[in-house]
């Protein structure tokens, strides 16, 4: 095999001649730079549609792009930029097959970045790469972007989520809505209101949107408008994680209030104590330590309050575990409790469930509690807490779809 062909193979690029490699070096350490030019037959090619154009100009003359290190050093190819006349699209850079339109790192590299991107912290990708965060999240649009490029992400859905996502510490909102069948982030978009909700529907079209048979959101009427304005035959669930979240913002504030009376009371210690009970309180049975277990099962007899509130929340999650009938029948067990639970908190949430009733049932009827879409929003949430941040809305929903949508390329060189 002749080294050109060695080092297309190495650099990873196809469709592209290798005409000369040197090596670079500045104070900034040593760059193998690969000189390179498209095939013949990928040469004067509008990089929007790909067909094939006439020659404008040279464009900005040579360029570089970033391709992934060989061992530990850094690799450019470096290439001339044409510009071509498009009959569609006018005066454009040539399409180059090493790279994706507009960007300054190779397909492989960008591959490679989203990747890792998926599977690692935003700070380990950015100084793995040696690059930015930005450039990181710049590169994920783009490759989301491709990938979503041919795939229609709204085909056959009938089942869907549709939630609003606070980000940038809670002044910012987003739309997100989820696939209750493949658990997938389906379309996201920036707002909080039932214009945005009804972008969606529009993005469906009214043949498919005719279509959706469950909708699954939280309490916000905004939401319920859109769905009943844009899917009317569909049926509003109310979802499980939202009401599981109510009770156990309930239960906390009953802690809360607990530890604040003791207080108050002189009983520093009792109060100090309460606060460790916190996470055993919130935390799934099944997923309590040895330790916390003792700590609920003391409250027992030590604060019948507190242990009552608890076992409302627990009941909470139990009616949508149980679903159907027995669903029902907790529910209803659930909302004679609280109201004369004598707990605040609790006797408020269960004005807010009477109210939601409706909805609550359809939940327990079709069972539309879905653990992978519930995973999704988790996750959404997470994404939105990650201390870097991201710079658009644009660049945070290329990341969810990344993740959630099934846009992850593989790793460049495997199958
Ligand atoms: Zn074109």
């Amino acid at each position: 095999m002749s080294t050109h062909r060695v080092w297309k193979r190495l650099v990873g690029v196809e469709h592209t001649v290798v005409e000369a490699v040197d090596l670079e070096g500045d104070e900034g350490g040593e760059v193998v730079v690969v000189r390179v030019r498209p095939t013949r037959s990928r040469r004067g090619c509008c990089s929007r549609c790909g067909r094939r154009a006439g020659r404008y100009d040279a464009g900005g003359g040579r360029r570089r792009w970033r391709a992934i290190d060989l061992g530990s050093t850094m690799v450019e190819l470096e290439a001339d930029a044409p510009r071509v006349r498009c009959r569609s699209h006018g005066v454009v850079v040539a399409a180059v097959p090493w790279a994706r339109p507009g960007s300054r790192f190779t397909r492989s590299f960008e591959d490679l970045c989203a990747w890792l991107a998926a599977h690692a912290s935003g700070a380990a990708v950015a100084e793995l790469l040696r690059t930015s965060w930005r450039s990181v999240t710049a590169i994920v649009e783009r490759v989301v972007a491709d990938a979503v490029g041919g795939r229609d992400l709204l085909a056959g859905v009938t089942r869907i989520g549709i939630d609003d996502i606070a980000h940038r510490k809670g002044h910012r909102y987003l739309v997100a809505v989820t696939d209750h069948d493949t658990g997938r982030l389906i379309w996201a978009a920036p707002g909080r209101d039932q214009v945005t909700v009804e972008a969606f529907f529009d993005a469906l079209g009214p043949e498919r949107a005719a279509r959706v048979t469950h909708v699954s959101a939280d309490g916000a009427e905004w939401i319920h408008a859109a769905v009943r304005s844009k899917a009317p035959q569909a049926t509003i669930c109310l979802d499980a994680f939202h009401v599981v979240a109510w009770a156990t913002k309930a239960l906390d504030e009953v802690r809360r209030r607990l530890a604040a009376d003791l207080r108050a009371a002189g009983a520093a210690d009792a109060a100090a104590g309460m606060k460790g009970t916190r996470w055993a309180l919130l935390k799934n049975p099944a997923d309590l330590t040895t330790l916390q277990r003792t700590t609920v099962a003391g409250l027992a007899t030590l604060n019948r309050g507190l242990y009552r509130a608890y076992l409302l929340k627990e009941q909470m999650r139990a009616s949508f575990a149980a679903k159907g009938a027995d669903g029902r029948a907790l529910l209803a067990g659930w909302l004679a409790w609280a109201k004369r639970s004598q707990l605040a908190p609790f006797v408020k949430l269960a004005r807010t469930i009477e109210h939601y009733k409706p909805l609550i049932l359809n939940t327990l009827d079709h069972g539309l509690s879905n653990a992978r879409s519930e995973a999704t929003n988790v996750h959404l949430r997470t994404l939105t807490r990650r201390a870097y941040g991201f710079h658009s809305p644009e660049a945070l929903i290329a990341m969810a779809m990344l993740t959630r949508g099934g846009c992850c390329p593989p790793l460049p060189g495997r199958n």
